[in-house]
């Protein structure tokens, strides 16, 4: 079996996203290959230990994210190399760039996926449904098979050989050059994305309005960690989407989720219920959040944050 991973870049990184996907392309055995798209890419293409080769398309013209361009270059290689499987990261360009792979190779594209297994020489893939309240398994008729998986399904590799580069000459087609990047824009981040943190602290209704979250920066800033929100308080506008967790924002799996005013509705577990370990502050007992955190703590957020916060810095110092 010959599997293909869509390896995503930001400037000489690779995402931890599709690192995960990298490693359970290893998992499954066959020959597995990555390929990395961009302009001066060659650095970030050697970070993809695990794989066998990384295909590297270098060209100026696929500097900006853009799918089209990138959409030639995988269906030239996998025709070229016969691939029988082709895995994806989910982000909006994986998504963008899977969905015109499957049109330009008709060929069977499985999305949200959070598994994939071997099966009688086959793949069967692994989605959540109804809510996320069921697993369903989830096939192919025939090859290639194409899959995006959910964002953070799989941890990266500690470690594994560096790949052999493989330059792929970039011949574009006429209509993919059609679409100009206008503007690019980074928001200002400081510390680590919430994707790659190994601590999150999440604040929700909780916290009583938008300034609530200046007592949930200050215990992540205290912890090393990044802020996540629910759904309710990035709607209500008092955090940005980007933080967003759960079925309709991202998913994470950090080794500490510490939920500060969070009521644990279905939506908002799925995307952080394969955390380490999860801490709930909440004023209520019952909240549904104490079915599945480790550790609860019942009480004001607003009493306890701030202490906790000096604690911890506390400690640290
Ligand atoms: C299709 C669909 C998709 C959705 N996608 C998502 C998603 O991706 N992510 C997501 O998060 N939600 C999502 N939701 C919304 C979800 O159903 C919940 O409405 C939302 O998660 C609730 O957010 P919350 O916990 O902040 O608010 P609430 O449910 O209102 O909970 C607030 C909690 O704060 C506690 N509290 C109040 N004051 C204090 C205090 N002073 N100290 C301590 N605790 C306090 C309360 O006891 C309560 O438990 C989705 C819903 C739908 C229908």
């Amino acid at each position: 079996m010959k599997t293909l991973v869509f390896l995503e870049h930001h400037g000489d990184e690779l995402t931890k996203s599709s690192l995960g996907v990298l490693a359970k392309a290893t998992q499954l055995g066959g020959e597995v290959a990555g390929v990395v798209c961009g302009s001066s890419v060659e650095g970030a293409a050697a970070k993809a230990a695990g794989a066998a080769r990384v295909f590297v398309a270098d060209d100026p013209r696929l500097e900006a994210p853009l799918p089209q361009p990138r959409v030639d270059v995988l269906a030239g290689l996998v025709r070229a190399e016969a691939f029988d499987n082709v895995l994806f990261a989910a982000s909006v360009l994986a998504a963008d760039v899977a969905s015109g792979l499957a049109a330009r190779l008709d060929a069977g594209l499985n999305w949200d996926l959070v598994d994939v297994a071997e099966r009688d020489g086959g793949l069967v893939g692994t989605r959540p449904a109804l809510g996320d309240s069921v697993y369903v398994e989830v096939g192919w008729k025939q090859t290639p098979r194409l899959a995006l998986f959910r964002a953070g399904s799989f941890e990266p590799a500690a470690e594994g050989a560096a790949p052999e580069l493989v330059a792929v000459p970039v011949e574009l087609e006429e209509h993919s050059l059609r679409t100009a990047m206008v503007e690019q824009a980074h928001e200002e981040q400081s510390g680590p994305s919430i994707e790659d943190a190994d601590i999150v602290v999440a604040g929700g209704r909780g916290l009583g309005g938008p300034d609530g979250f200046g007592v949930v920066e200050e215990l992540a800033r205290a912890l090393g960690g990044a802020v996540g929100a629910t759904r309710a308080v990035v709607d209500a506008g008092w955090y940005p989407y980007s933080a967003q967790v759960g079925q309709t924002g991202k998913t994470v799996s950090p080794k500490l989720y510490v939920a500060c005013g969070i009521s644990g509705a279905i939506q908002h577990k799925v995307g952080m219920q394969s955390s380490g370990t999860i801490v709930a502050i909440n004023k209520d007992a019952n909240a549904p959040i104490f079915e599945f955190a480790d550790l609860g703590v019942v009480g004001d957020l607003h009493q306890i944050l701030p202490r906790l916060a000096e604690l911890v810095r506390q400690a640290k110092s």
